[in-house]
C-alpha cells in the first residue's frame, strides 16, 4: 500500500481473539470513494491451517498493483471495480497452525445460516465473523469468493440442508456459470476425477451450518463462492510460484464476472433513488446503491423480464437479452405512480391500528412493530401465537371496478421441507378466505401484487404455525398495502367512528384527530372527519360535526 497509494487502501476492519488486526486492502482507481463501480472481495484463510489463500491473495494484491497501467486487464479491473482482498480472516488460526479461531470456533461454520440459526444478527459471534459481517453490510458487493484448501474444486450455494443432496438456490444457473468460470481457468481442477468440471453444490458434497457463502447470498444480495484451490492445507514455499501459476488466470478471471449481467442506474427526475431490481423467475431482488442509484445483476446469458420498483414510483418492466461478455446497460428513470393517488395506502405509520377499519382475529392479535419497516417507521408484525394457532389481520373493502392489490412482506420463520415443499409456518394472502400464495423461511421484504374483482371483499393476511418447529424470528411482517379506492357509499362524513350512528362519540373521536393532526389524507377516517370537505382538519369541522348533531347545520 505504502508503494501503490494513489490506488490502494489499507484497513483494518477489527481485532481477533488474540487482538491481530483484520487487515483488508482495497485496489481502485480512487480508493475510499463510493463510485458508480461494482465492489468484489476476496477472503482467505478462515480456516487457519489452509494456508494457500494467504499467499495467493499476496501473489494477486502485487499483480494489480504492479501491472496498473501497463497490463490492459490489471488497468481496466482497478479502474472499473473496487476491489478488497483480506488475506487472513484468521490470524491466530494461522498463528497456532489450527483450523478454529482462538476460541476453538469454526468460522466457517459461524454465520447465520438459512436452515439452523436463521437471525441475521452479529450478537453472540465470534469477532472475525462479526468484523466481517459488519463490514459486509456497509458495503453492496456483488461478486465474492472465500479460498480454502484441502481439496480442488469450486463450491456453490447452497450449503444446507442435508448432506448428499443438491441444494439449488433461485441463482444456481449463474453459481454454476460463476464456479466454471474458476475451475475451467485452472489447468487441473476441471479435469479433476473427484468432481464433474471441478464444481460442486455445496450441500450435494456435504453440508455446512454457517458457512459463509450461504450468508452473503441468503441476506447480503452477494453472490459468493468457495473455492478449495489446492489438495495441500501447508504446501512447500518452493511450490507457491507455481500455486500462482495454477490459479492466477482464475483469480482474475472470476473478478472479471463482475462486469457480466445487467447493469445501470434507478434514477427519478432528480437523482438516484432507493430501487429494487426483480428479475421474472429468479426469486432474488437486488437493491441498488443508495448513495449513486447504481445496480448490478450478474445473469448468464439469455433473455430476462427486468422490473425496477421503488415505493411511491410506477415500476418499470423491460425485456432485456444478456449476451455473453460484457454487461448490458439499462438506466431506468421511474416516475411516481398515478394509481396511488385513486388508493388507500396503509404504512402502519399512526402507530396503532386506526387508520383503516383492521379487524384481528386468530390467536393472537397482529401488532405495530417500530423496528422493522419498508417504509416510514412501522409495520404490522404477526401475533406471538404457539403451536397449531393462527395470527390473522383481516379486512373488509368494497370496490367499484377491477383493480390491485398490493403489499410488502417480510418472513422469518420455519422454512418449507428441504425434500417435500410442505408448508409448516408460513404467512398466507387470502380473498374471500381463498389462499392466493403462501410464503415461508428467511426473505426480506418483498414486493407481493394480487388482482382483485369489483365487489365487497375480505383481505386476510394469516401467519400459520403447526406443531413443534420454530425458526427465525417465528414472525411475518406486512407494510405499505395499497388498497384500491373503495365505493364511496362506505363512508358517512361524521361517522367517524364507523358505528352507523353521528353522536358525541363522533365528536371525541373528531377533538382528538384533529389535537393529534396526524391522520392521512385519503384514509376513510380522514374523509369521514373532514365535515365541511375542505381537506384540512381543523375546529372548523368540529363545529360543523356539532352543528349537525345539534340539527342546525349541513
Ligand atoms: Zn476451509
Amino acid at each position: 500500500s505504502s508503494n501503490f497509494p494513489n490506488i490502494t487502501r489499507l484497513f483494518s476492519i477489527g481485532q481477533s481473539v488474540q487482538g491481530r488486526e483484520l487487515w483488508v486492502i482495497e485496489i481502485s482507481d480512487n480508493p475510499g470513494t463510493n463510485e458508480t463501480e461494482p465492489e468484489f472481495k476476496y477472503i482467505a484463510n478462515m480456516h487457519g491451517d489452509e494456508t494457500p489463500g494467504r499467499e495467493l491473495s499476496l501473489y494477486l494484491i502485487d499483480w494489480l498493483c504492479s501491472n496498473y497501467g501497463s497490463d490492459t486487464r490489471a488497468t481496466s479491473l482497478v479502474n472499473n471495480t473496487a476491489i478488497y482482498i483480506m488475506p487472513s480472516m484468521n490470524p491466530d488460526g494461522f498463528e497456532l497452525g489450527q483450523r478454529y479461531n482462538a476460541n476453538g470456533v469454526d468460522l466457517n461454520r459461524d454465520f447465520p445460516d438459512q436452515f439452523n440459526d436463521p437471525n441475521n444478527t452479529t450478537y453472540g459471534r465470534q469477532p472475525e465473523t462479526k468484523a466481517v459481517m459488519d463490514w459486509s453490510i456497509n458495503h453492496n458487493f456483488t461478486l465474492s469468493a472465500n479460498m480454502h484448501s484441502g481439496a480442488l474444486v469450486a463450491n456453490y450455494p447452497y450449503d444446507g440442508p442435508s448432506s448428499g443432496s443438491y441444494s439449488a438456490c433461485p441463482d444456481d444457473d449463474l453459481f454454476i456459470r460463476l464456479a466454471l468460470e474458476y475451475s475451467e481457468n485452472h489447468p487441473e481442477m476441471y479435469n479433476s476425477s473427484s468432481f464433474e468440471d471441478g464444481i460442486t453444490n455445496g450441500a450435494e458434497w456435504y453440508a455446512v451450518s454457517g458457512g459463509m457463502q450461504d450468508w452473503n447470498y441468503v441476506w447480503e444480495e452477494n453472490f459468493e463462492i468457495t473455492l478449495e484451490q489446492s489438495n495441500t492445507k501447508w504446501p512447500n514455499e518452493s511450490l507457491i510460484d507455481d500455486l500462482w501459476d495454477d490459479n492466477k488466470e482464475s483469480m482474475v478471471s472470476y473478478i472479471e464476472m463482475i462486469h457480466t449481467g445487467l447493469r445501470g442506474l434507478v434514477t427519478d427526475e432528480n437523482g438516484p433513488i432507493d430501487a429494487t431490481i426483480s428479475v421474472s423467475g429468479i426469486d432474488n431482488d437486488i437493491s441498488n446503491d443508495k448513495i449513486n442509484g447504481d445496480y448490478y445483476r450478474l445473469l448468464t446469458p439469455g433473455t430476462y423480464s427486468i422490473t425496477a420498483r421503488s415505493i411511491g414510483y410506477a415500476s418499470e418492466t423491460v425485456t432485456i437479452t444478456i449476451n455473453n461478455g460484457s454487461a448490458e446497460v439499462h438506466n431506468f428513470n421511474l416516475s411516481s405512480d398515478p394509481n396511488l393517488e385513486n388508493s388507500d395506502i396503509e404504512g402502519f405509520e399512526l402507530g396503532d391500528f386506526s387508520g383503516f377499519e383492521w379487524e384481528n382475529l386468530g390467536n393472537e392479535a397482529w401488532v405495530i412493530d417500530g423496528n422493522e419497516s419498508v417504509e416510514g417507521q412501522f409495520s404490522a408484525r404477526s401475533g406471538s401465537i404457539g403451536n397449531n394457532e393462527q395470527s390473522i389481520l383481516s379486512i373488509d373493502i368494497d370496490i367499484q371496478e377491477d383493480a390491485l392489490v398490493s403489499f410488502y412482506s417480510k418472513i422469518s420463520c420455519e422454512p418449507t421441507g428441504s425434500q417435500t415443499g410442505n408448508y409448516y409456518d408460513y404467512l398466507s394472502f387470502q380473498i374471500d378466505g381463498q389462499e392466493q400464495d403462501k410464503w415461508a423461511g428467511e426473505s426480506g421484504w418483498t414486493f407481493r401484487e394480487f388482482p382483485i374483482q369489483n365487489g365487497s371483499h375480505t383481505l386476510a393476511w394469516v401467519y400459520t404455525k403447526d406443531q413443534g418447529v420454530t425458526s427465525g424470528q417465528d414472525a411475518v411482517w406486512v407494510d405499505y398495502i395499497v388498497l384500491p379506492s373503495q365505493a364511496d357509499t362506505d363512508i358517512v362524513i361524521g361517522d367517524i367512528n364507523f358505528d352507523g350512528t353521528i353522536n358525541i362519540l363522533d365528536v371525541i373521536a373528531l377533538i382528538n384527530n384533529v389535537l393529534e393532526g396526524d391522520l392521512l389524507p385519503g384514509t376513510d377516517t380522514y374523509t369521514a372527519s373532514d365535515i365541511n370537505g375542505d381537506g384540512t382538519l381543523n375546529i372548523l369541522d368540529i363545529v360543523g360535526l356539532v352543528s349537525t348533531i345539534l340539527g342546525s347545520g349541513l
